[in-house]
């Protein structure tokens, strides 16, 4: 039997136990930075499958080796986030979530699982690959800072640095038995914006009297529009949202003040900068000009996401290996963002779409949505696919 065959005869056969797995972390999720007794479960089942974890890191994070033969010749990484969100679970599922209000509506029970099952096919194959394979389970993927940063602050990719990096993510937009994957540019940063807009509330029948932070937060928000459309470059997808204002006036009053908040998002670093910059002037001498003034805050998110060509090249032609050509598409940008791009910034990397849905099943709400669930199906082919993927890698020298 080719090792090829093996992976993928072991991730068939541990499918059903993956999926337990799966159903315990759904219905027993935890939020961000609180992944405490998520990892315990996954630190139980490893110590189960043989396999010692390395330490915790980032309080709520774990990192765990398989060796093969030769484990000094290569390593390669391979990354699971952990944390839910704060959704009230809308599916009636045997699995529905017992922690009120908290929902892996992201998938990352999926991505945990997929990759203990990973790590069960590739100790039981150790003795027929060369070099490491390092598993990194990360908690805070959903609130920044991200506990990517956090894995990496701790030494997550030193001790040796792996050679690249390879991430899971679930994909509603493919069917369950697809994989998408996308060479370079990727997913994009996301900085949270908060504008306070200070001016001096008054009488509505009396605006001279007053300076009304509602007309200079209007004409913020549709100038800073226009660092989208005049000063970003037009090769290069860029965009700005403010989802909330708040200006507590009324019929007949001007507030002192106007909140605005929004997300700016980048696919180039230079530019992220500079847009930056620019969002900051722009509203600070909107706001003096008009006699008001403007305090700009940036929280920073995560950094744009570039797919390593190369590593993702490559990749894409072991998963055409595992599952067929035909199951195996390009995907396009997108401007959310993942904190796995940490992981870009430092070693070759790429993040790469599990299908998921099943129309036919009913199954095919989006990410963070109270009615988002997964075909199990996906299960069968996660684990086998990562592992593939990862000894493949390893037979490059
Ligand atoms: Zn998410
Ligand atoms: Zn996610």
């Amino acid at each position: 039997m080719s090792l090829l065959e093996k992976i993928k005869s072991l991730s068939q056969a541990y499918s059903g136990q993956v999926v337990e797995y799966r159903r315990y972390l759904h219905a027993n999720p935890e939020l961000s930075y609180q992944e405490f007794n998520t990892v315990k479960y996954v630190d139980d089942k490893l110590r189960s499958f043989g396999i010692h974890k390395i330490e915790n890191l980032a309080t709520t994070g774990l990192v765990a080796e398989v060796k093969g033969k030769n484990p000094d010749k290569k390593t390669i990484a391979l990354r699971a986030d952990m944390d839910a969100l704060p959704i009230v679970e809308a599916n009636n599922v045997p699995y529905k979530s017992k922690n009120e209000g908290v929902m892996h509506a992201c998938g990352h029970d999926v991505h945990t699982s997929s990759l203990l099952g990973t790590a069960k096919i590739l100790h039981d194959l150790r003795d027929q690959f060369e070099g490491t394979v390092r598993f990194l389970f990360q908690p805070g993927e959903e609130k920044n800072p991200g506990g990517a940063s956090y894995m990496i602050r701790d030494g997550a990719l030193e001790n040796p640095r792996p050679a690249g990096i390879i991430g899971q993510h679930v994909f509603p937009l493919l069917p369950a038995g697809k994989i998408g994957f996308r060479e370079g540019m990727y997913m994009a940063s996301a900085d949270e914006i908060y504008l306070r807009v200070i001016g001096k509330g008054g009488h509505g029948a009396a605006p001279d009297l007053a300076i009304d932070p509602i007309v200079i937060a209007s004409h913020i928000i549709i100038a800073l529009q226009q660092i989208i459309s005049r000063n970003a470059s037009p090769k290069q997808p860029t965009v700005l949202t403010f989802g909330n204002i708040i200006g507590k006036g009324a019929t007949n009053i001007i507030p002192d003040e106007v909140n605005i908040a929004g997300t700016f998002r980048a696919m180039n670093e230079v530019w992220r900068e500079s847009g930056l910059e620019k969002i900051k002037k722009m509203a600070e001498s909107i706001a003096e000009g008009m006699g008001g003034r403007c305090e700009v805050d940036i929280s920073r998110g995560y950094p744009y996401l570039e797919n390593n060509p190369e590593l993702t090249r490559r990749l894409k032609l072991a998963a055409e290996e595992y599952v067929g050509k035909e199951n195996v598409y390009d995907i396009d940008i997108t401007l959310g963002a993942e904190d796995f791009a940490y992981y870009s910034q430092i070693i070759p990397a790429s993040f790469y779409r599990l299908g998921t849905s099943n129309v036919e099943k009913g199954i095919k709400s989006y990410v963070h949505t109270p009615t988002f669930d997964i075909d199990e199906d996906a299960l069968k082919i996660g684990p086998g696919l990562m592992a593939w993927m990862a000894v493949k890698e390893l037979e490059l020298v």
